[in-house]
C-alpha cells in the first residue's frame, strides 16, 4: 500500500507552497488507495512553536484533506540517538566543532546545501562535548557501495551523497539533523513514497546512503516542483506570501483553494518553478 507524508516544521505558519505540497502527497495517497500521514518535524527545539501544530491541523482540515497523524519528532529522540550510536560504533561519525563561518571559509566549492564542508575536523582530535557529528562520506560510501534511488518524476538516479560533503547527522543544538531524523522516521512510519518539494531533491542522496548503512527499507521519492514568486524565488511567509491561517481566519474557502491549486490555478505572481532535469 502506498504511504505518503506531509512533514512540516512548526517554525512558521504554512503558506500556499505548503498547501500545494500537502495536496500532492494527499492526492497521490488517495488515488492509490493508500495512507497520507502528517508528521510534525519539531526536532529543532529552539525554533519550534508548540502552538503551530494545531494551526497546521486546522489548515489541512480547511483545505479538505484527511490524514493519519504519526508521532512528532520530539517524541522520537531515543531512536535518533540509537541510530547515531550505531553509526559511531561503525566508525562512520566524527565530532566537528567548526562554526558556520569556518565551514564557509574553508569550503572549496558550493553544493546543493551551500558551502561544501572541507573536512576540517575529519581525523582531528576534537572534544566531542558540545560538538556536532558528521558522517565520514568516504568511509560510508566505501562501506555501502554503489547505490541508486528512484524518483517518480525524475527516474532512477545514481546516489551522489558526495555532492554536499560530509553531512551533519547530530547537530550541536539539536539531537539529530533533518537528514537523520527524516530518514529514520520515514522508515518507522512505513512511508513508501517520500513526497516533498524539489528543493530537497539532493537530500535523497544522503537519505539513500543512510538507509543502506542502517538497513532501512528504501522508499521511492516524488519531488514536486515548488511554487515560486517572480524571479523564481521560492515562496516564503516572511516575504508576504499569504499564510493559510490568515486566509482561513478571513473566511476564505479552503476547499476551493485546494481545487485551484490542483488545477495549477495560482494567485497572480505565483507559478510552478522549473523542474530539475
Ligand atoms: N520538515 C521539512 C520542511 O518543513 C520537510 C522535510 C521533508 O519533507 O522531507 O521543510
Amino acid at each position: 500500500m502506498e504511504v505518503t507524508r506531509f512533514a512540516p516544521s512548526p517554525n512558521g505558519s504554512l503558506h500556499l507552497g505548503h498547501a500545494f505540497a500537502a495536496i500532492v502527497a494527499h492526492d497521490i495517497a488517495r488515488s492509490r488507495d493508500g495512507r497520507f500521514l502528517l508528521r510534525i518535524e519539531d526536532i529543532d527545539g529552539a525554533r519550534s512553536r508548540s502552538d503551530l501544530a494545531d494551526e497546521f491541523r486546522a489548515d489541512l482540515a480547511w483545505l479538505g484533506l484527511t490524514w493519519d497523524e504519526v508521532p512528532a519528532q520530539s517524541t522520537r529522540l531515543a531512536s535518533y540517538d540509537a541510530a547515531a550510536q550505531r553509526l559511531r560504533e561503525m566508525g562512520l561519525l566524527y565530532p566537528c566543532t567548526c562554526t558556520r563561518a569556518e565551514v564557509s571559509e574553508a569550503a572549496r566549492r558550493t553544493g546543493p546545501e551551500g558551502p561544501v564542508y572541507a573536512g576540517t575536523c575529519r581525523g582531528r582530535e576534537v572534544d566531542p562535548a558540545g560538538a556536532a557529528w558528521r558522517l565520514d562520506l568516504g568511509k560510508a560510501m566505501a562501506m555501502a557501495g554503489s547505490l541508486s534511488w528512484e524518483d517518480e518524476l525524475a527516474g532512477i538516479r545514481q546516489a551522489q551523497p558526495e555532492l554536499a560533503g560530509d553531512p551533519v547527522l547530530v547537530r550541536k543544538d539539536a539531537p539529530a539533523s533533518y537528514h537523520l531524523a527524516a530518514t529514520i522516521d520515514d522508515a518507522a512510519d512505513g512511508v513508501t513514497l517520500v513526497t516533498r518539494g524539489m528543493d530537497l531533491f539532493a537530500a535523497a542522496n544522503v537519505h539513500r546512503l543512510l538507509q543502506a548503512l542502517l538497513d532501512l527499507p528504501v522508499p521511492r521519492w516524488h519531488h514536486h516542483p515548488l511554487l515560486v514568486e517572480a524571479g523564481n524565488r521560492k515562496l516564503a511567509k516572511r516575504r508576504g506570501s499569504s499564510g493559510l491561517d490568515e486566509m482561513r481566519l478571513r473566511g476564505e474557502d479552503g476547499r476551493a483553494l485546494a481545487d485551484a491549486l490542483r488545477a495549477h490555478r495560482f494567485p497572480a505572481g505565483i507559478s510552478l518553478g522549473h523542474h530539475l532535469d
